[in-house]
């Protein structure tokens, strides 16, 4: 059986998406590396959520080591307007990378169903490196199953974020535009 490494972003974009590739005949690991979730505790708290989701769906799952908030920033600094790119290579990157060194087929990212992100953009990172790296990239546009993986995780009762993750992100969702 194919296996692949399934970056995953958070509990509700991962439940579904785990099915998916399992439908299609994968054998699924996932892989934490979120070091674009500000600040340390809401981090934690969607990596409790993940963690928990793995256990109920007998999902291995690995947590990359160290939190990395520096990296992100090293990246995104001076690129604010256009950081989205710069944070999916920072995250697709270290999977691909993974996924070689630890003899994945392909790896993929729960990214591809949230319908908050810019997905051509993901589609094009992740086909990017897959060429760089000489491991393939697993692309479905699952957006529309979005509401599938809400159906799994509601009865769980997990912690689900408000944000996308980044203080930018942060800033974004709750500052008065009146006070800009
Ligand atoms: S808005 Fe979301 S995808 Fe874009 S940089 Fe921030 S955390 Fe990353």
């Amino acid at each position: 059986m194919k296996k692949v490494l399934l970056h995953v972003c958070c509990a509700h974009c991962a439940a579904f998406t785990i099915e998916h590739w399992r439908r299609q005949g994968y054998a699924v690991s996932g892989l934490w590396y979120n070091p674009n979730i500000h600040p340390f505790t809401e981090h934690q708290r969607r990596l409790e959520s993940m963690a928990s989701l793995a256990r109920e769906l007998d999902l291995p799952l690995t947590v990359a080591d160290g939190y990395d908030m520096a990296a992100y920033f090293r990246r995104v600094a001076g690129h604010e307007d256009g950081r989205c790119r710069h944070c999916f290579d920072l995250r697709l990157g270290k999977t691909a990378e993974t996924a070689r060194e630890q003899g994945f087929d392909a790896f993929t990212t729960t990214l591809l169903i949230s319908p908050h992100q810019k997905h051509d953009l993901i589609k094009e990172i992740g086909d990017g490196i897959a060429a760089q790296r000489g491991v393939a990239f697993l692309y479905a546009d699952l957006r529309k199953r979005y509401s599938d993986s809400r159906h799994i995780t509601k009865p769980l009762d997990l912690y689900r974020q408000q944000y996308c993750g980044c203080l930018y992100s942060e800033l974004e969702r709750y500052a008065d535009p009146r006070e800009a």
